[in-house]
């Protein structure tokens, strides 16, 4: 259900859980620029507009820099052999724990147009950029481009096994869209 507050000009999705640890969890999408709360069952609506309003000089911060994509350009030494083995090494160790299907052969791209590619030949190519993404950033790009050796569309299906390996990736993908790439 969406709540307003209209004296913030703040809105946002509640979703109840039973038991949930967090008590109240607040995340924002900087895309559709819409606060996300999920909330223990326990507590009423009234319980979190009263938060809400409490944050919201925080959540107008949060609103703000949606206007500032972050530039970022290829690293310098993007083009050497140890740039490309230091990201692939870190691509590697992110995927210590990941039990899904791996690639034939990993490469470093240097598109402005994705973070990673999966061809139908099962080679994962992963761009220079994604050296300016953190862990969590970078094993959903991951996740993803392996869910493609499985999946080579976006349906319902794709997302699903995306989940399974990675629970935050709707937040995580919101992330990647605040950056530009040049
Ligand atoms: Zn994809």
């Amino acid at each position: 259900m969406t709540y307003v507050i209209p004296e913030v000009g703040l809105s946002y999705d509640l979703e109840y859980y039973e038991r949930y640890k967090a008590g109240i969890r607040v995340t924002f999408s900087p895309v559709e620029r819409k606060f996300n709360v999920k909330a223990d069952s326990k507590i009423p609506p009234s319980e979190v507009e009263r938060f809400m309003n409490l944050k919201s000089p925080l959540f107008a911060k949060w609103l703000n820099k949606v206007e500032e994509k972050i530039s970022v350009t290829l690293p310098s030494d993007s083009r050497s052999a140890s740039f490309k083995n230091r990201l692939l090494n870190r691509c590697e160790k992110l995927l210590e724990n990941y039990e899904g299907p791996r690639a034939e052969q990993y490469k470093v791209s240097y598109s402005k147009s994705y973070w990673g590619r999966c061809s139908a030949d099962k080679v994962i190519s992963i761009s220079a950029y994604c050296a300016y993404l953190n862990d969590d950033q970078l094993f959903y790009v991951l996740v993803h481009e392996h869910a493609h050796l499985i999946h080579m569309h976006h349906k319902p299906a794709f997302w699903n096994l995306v989940e399974l390996y990675c629970p935050d990736y709707k937040e995580l993908r919101n992330e990647l869209k605040s950056y530009s790439l040049k």
